[in-house]
């Protein structure tokens, strides 16, 4: 049996090396070519865009997949809607593996807004001091706001730096500690925070540094996905593989 994980995130990686651990299953992971050195993966890797739901059928179809594994980040919203459109054209059944998102406990001021520009507009006229935890290439709407002094934390540089006057760049990639993460916000004196809810262990920490400290959160709302059976943990992918795999096994697929 074959089976094609869309990847990016932890979890793609961890599902991917529990099936790996199998010798029933063929597994191959997808990542889009976005981080210069991505962390190594157990299965082999196939990386960069389809071509649009034409391209991802047309792989399923070439390459025999059984079952396709949506495993993206929870704001990656095309390949999400790629996936379902191509799983429905090819008949290939489709599972959606998707962290729950965080949700505000006691001490929290959470702001939600429905993208980068409106998080900007958020912050409001005074200068403020703004940590930003998304994705460089989602980065252009601050230059609407230069009075802004920014702390900017991706995986890889950003590069060219942005058009801003008070920029401080960091880089790394989670999991990240709260006590970090604190000590970071303080050290450059962060006043609120700009972030997606990805529900992630990883990157719960500024969320929990930013509530021991009183600042306050902008979050975006996530984008919705197509509907689809889903799941929240790799346990629970596991099983539904399993069902799937004995469901075609009956069928003598
Ligand atoms: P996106 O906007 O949903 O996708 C844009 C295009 O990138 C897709 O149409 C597809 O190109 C290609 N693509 C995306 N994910 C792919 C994958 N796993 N394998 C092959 N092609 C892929 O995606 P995005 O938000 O830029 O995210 C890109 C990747 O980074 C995803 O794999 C996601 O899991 C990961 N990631 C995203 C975020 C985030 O905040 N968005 C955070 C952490 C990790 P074609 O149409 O040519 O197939």
């Amino acid at each position: 049996m074959r089976v094609l994980i869309l990847g990016g995130t932890a979890e793609a990686r961890l599902l991917a090396e529990r099936l790996a651990a199998r010798g029933d299953l063929a597994v191959t992971l997808s990542l889009a070519g976005r981080t210069a050195a991505p962390a190594p993966q157990p299965v082999p890797v196939r990386i960069g865009g389809f071509g649009g739901v034409a391209g991802l059928a047309r792989y399923l179809a070439d390459e025999s997949i059984d079952v396709l594994i949506d495993a993206t980040h929870p704001y990656a919203a095309a390949i999400s809607a790629n996936a379902a459109a191509a799983a429905r054209r090819t008949g290939v059944p489709r599972l959606v593996l998707c962290r729950p998102p965080w949700t505000a406990t006691a001490g929290d001021r959470w702001t939600e807004v429905g993208d980068v520009g409106a998080a900007v507009r958020a912050l409001g006229e005074a200068p403020r001091r703004v940590f930003v935890t998304l994705g460089r290439q989602e980065l252009t709407p601050l230059l609407a706001a230069p009075q802004h002094h920014y702390l900017v934390r991706s995986v890889d540089p950003v590069d060219p730096p942005l058009a801003l006057p008070h920029v401080d760049y960091v880089t790394g990639r989670g999991p990240f500690k709260e006590a970090d993460d604190q000590a970071l916000m303080q050290a450059h004196r962060v006043e609120v925070l700009i972030a997606k809810n990805s529900g992630a262990a990883a990157t719960y920490g500024k969320i929990a540094a930013a509530r021991g400290l009183g600042i306050e959160v902008i979050l975006l709302r996530r984008p919705p996905t197509p509907p689809a059976p889903a799941v929240a943990t790799v346990e629970e992918a596991m099983a539904w593989l399993d069902h799937a795999l004995t469901s075609a096994a009956a069928r003598g697929v």
